[in-house]
């Protein structure tokens, strides 16, 4: 399959480092560039499925950060297009560093800020916000441009975000989940559990 052979040209020249994708959202944090500011593997494999792909559709990634949701969005299915909207400039270039890494080079990528930076791009049928969802009217204008029938999952890890979610969950409907990731890792010559910080998603169909 075209998936498993998403591998870079540098990367297939030098064959030992071949890098495997596998077919399941979720991908190691690893395989990405990124500078702490990534939506980590569980995290992301929850939010993919909340988002929900079907064949064709076009994925608006709001605080695009590493780029690894629209990623793993157009890593689905070939017919998949998304935008990643990503206000810090190093951060834009990163993303299309690992969108042509990852075999999606048709990844869009809009270096602006939410909401401005949404005026006039290409209708989306699923939104993702992963980062300004608590500034002004970025969630009220996400929601305006999604389609009748569109999916928008925001993901809130400040307080801040958390209670903006909250609202909307109060007046719009749509569900909430909260997920608590902790991965064993050595404490001395022991293992204990290391605690991510929780996440507060809501999902939303318009
Ligand atoms: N989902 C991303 C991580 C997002 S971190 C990933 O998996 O890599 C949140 C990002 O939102 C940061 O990169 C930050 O620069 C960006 N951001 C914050 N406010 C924004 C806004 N108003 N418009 C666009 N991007 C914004």
């Amino acid at each position: 399959p075209v998936h498993s052979l998403n591998i870079c040209a540098v990367e297939v020249v030098a064959a030992s480092n071949a890098r495997i994708l596998t077919l399941a959202s979720g991908l190691d944090d690893v395989l990405f560039e990124h500078d702490g500011q990534i939506t980590k593997r569980e995290v992301r494999a929850l939010t993919l499925s909340a988002l929900a792909p079907r064949k064709g559709e076009r994925l608006w990634d709001i605080g695009g950060g590493s780029g690894s949701i629209s990623i793993e969005w157009m890593l689905c299915d070939s017919s998949l297009k998304a935008i990643a909207i990503e206000s810090h400039p190093e951060r834009a270039a990163r993303i299309k560093r690992n969108a042509a890494r990852f075999g999606v080079p048709a990844l869009e990528v809009v270096t602006g800020s939410a909401p401005e930076a949404l005026a006039g791009l290409a209708e989306p049928d699923a939104i993702f916000v992963g980062g300004g969802g608590s500034e002004p009217s970025v969630m009220t204008a996400a929601m305006d441009a999604l389609k009748p029938g569109g999916r928008l999952v925001a993901n809130a890890v400040t307080l801040e975000m958390e209670r903006v979610l909250l609202d909307l969950h109060s007046s719009r409907g749509g569900s909430l989940c909260r997920i608590d990731i902790a991965r064993a890792s050595p404490i001395g010559d022991m293992t204990g559990w290391r605690p991510a910080m929780p996440i507060t998603q809501w999902s939303w169909t318009k």
